[in-house]
């Protein structure tokens, strides 16, 4: 048998890395085994699954930059790390290591470095199962600090579970040497009992606290790096029986405009109720004698989606965003949690109704912010941030806790078939 790794080239740098993550694509990394982090507060109770060790391929731990770390997330459905989570796979650890850093020298990131370090901790495990205490290697973590010019490390725990490596932004994404390797939970975790996306959680400002020190995070990613490969699989759509065919209740109020084309896709949450028939009691209000002065295009429920105004007209819902947006009411509540969001049929219905109309518009299946919307991009966005870029009304639906990630993966998928 030949020595591990005698393929890839001793010396670090970018051919080094992009050999790593060819055999990431190819499948040919060892077999992860993955373990359970359970995380609770007051309400919730979230499960994420890590790897039991860092990622090895042919039997050795390898070190990676920041932009690879993020490349092969991208590839195995996983975000990097919080430092949180870093503590929590600390905290409950089956197999307690600590290798300490070795002096820095000429040969900290070559190949045969990489290979003894490997089996420094190799012997440190000393063939024990489970998850391995994180006190042997850094991590590459998300953090509202890092930039496209800089990428954040954290952990190495020591036995009495401070970190050697202290949160630190000195790296640029390039760098690597025998302490990084790679170890990152998946993003499909379980909250409350269902399958929901981790990326989903850390945005959210209620629940991130359970997995992140530093609150809510706007970017998932490592900032400056290219999605590497297919993306995530979404979770399967929760309870979606097939879709009866469309309901027409026209809308009482709406614009006359013959427009060719939409730019924009808008969501609402009604601030009602979402059970049987609660779309159509919505349609019925836009339509009826006491109809308010506004409408939209199509209101969805966990049972059915019901026509209101036609795709060239123009709806009163999100004033700055009218005249060039198709307009979708969620039956819900701006207040409600991700995992009443991810409860029945409701997402999955909008998600095929949205990828329907991105379709037909020709409509990137993208999430405008409100500096894009005043912009004049193309894409998906809520009311909230038409609110914010043309400030003409203060509504927030869909709310702090809209699953968009969750959201954008089912439209892709369902544009897609
Ligand atoms: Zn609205």
């Amino acid at each position: 048998m030949s020595a591990p790794l005698s393929w890839l080239p001793d010396t670090v740098g970018a051919a080094r890395e992009a050999e790593i993550l060819e055999e990431v694509r190819l499948g040919r990394h060892d077999p992860i085994r993955w373990a359970t982090i359970r995380v609770t507060d007051r309400a919730h109770v979230l499960e994420v699954e890590l790897p039991e060790d860092a990622l090895k391929i042919e039997g050795v731990r390898v070190n990676v930059t920041a932009r690879t770390a993020q490349q092969i997330a991208d590839l195995l459905g996983c975000v990097l790390p919080t430092p949180r989570l870093v503590h929590l796979a600390y905290l409950q650890a089956a197999v307690l290591i600590y290798v300490g850093p070795r002096t820095p020298d000429a040969t900290m990131a070559t190949t045969a470095t990489m290979i003894a370090r490997s089996r420094d901790i190799d012997a440190a495990i000393a063939g024990r199962a489970g998850l391995v205490s994180q006190g042997a290697w850094k991590h590459w973590v998300l953090h509202p600090g890092a930039t496209a010019q800089r990428a954040a490390n954290w952990g190495w725990m020591r036995p009495d579970g401070r970190p050697w490596q202290v949160l630190s932004l000195a790296h640029n994404l390039d760098h690597t040497d025998y302490s990084q390797a790679w170890q990152c939970p998946r993003r499909r975790c379980r909250l409350d009992g269902r399958e929901a996306d981790l990326a989903d959680v850390l945005r959210d400002p209620l629940l991130a606290p359970l997995v992140s020190w530093d609150g809510a995070l706007l970017g998932v990613r490592q900032p400056g790096v290219l999605l590497a490969g297919q993306p995530f699989a979404p979770p399967a759509p929760p309870t979606a029986a097939p879709a009866p065919p469309q309901t027409w209740i026209p809308a009482r109020n709406f614009t006359a405009a013959s427009r060719a084309i939409a730019d924009l896709v808008v969501l609402h949450s009604t601030e009602g109720a979402r059970g049987r028939g609660a779309a159509r009691a919505v349609a019925r209000w836009f339509g009826g004698g006491a109809a308010p002065q506004a409408s939209a295009h199509y209101v969805v429920d966990d049972d059915e989606v019901i026509a209101c105004v036609a795709e060239d007209d123009v709806a009163w819902a999100a004033p700055g965003a009218n005249r060039t947006g198709i307009q979708i009411e969620l039956c819900g509540s701006a207040r409600q949690s991700v995992s009443e969001w991810l409860a029945g049929g409701l997402l999955a219905r909008a998600a095929e109704l949205t990828a329907g109309i991105c379709r037909r518009h020709q409509i990137p299946i993208c999430k405008l912010s409100p500096e894009d919307l005043a912009g004049g991009a193309r894409g998906i966005t809520g009311h909230v941030d038409a609110s914010r870029a043309f400030r003409k009304s203060d509504h927030w639906d869909p709310g702090p806790s809209f699953p968009w990630s969750t959201f954008l993966e089912l439209v892709a998928a369902a544009r897609a078939t």
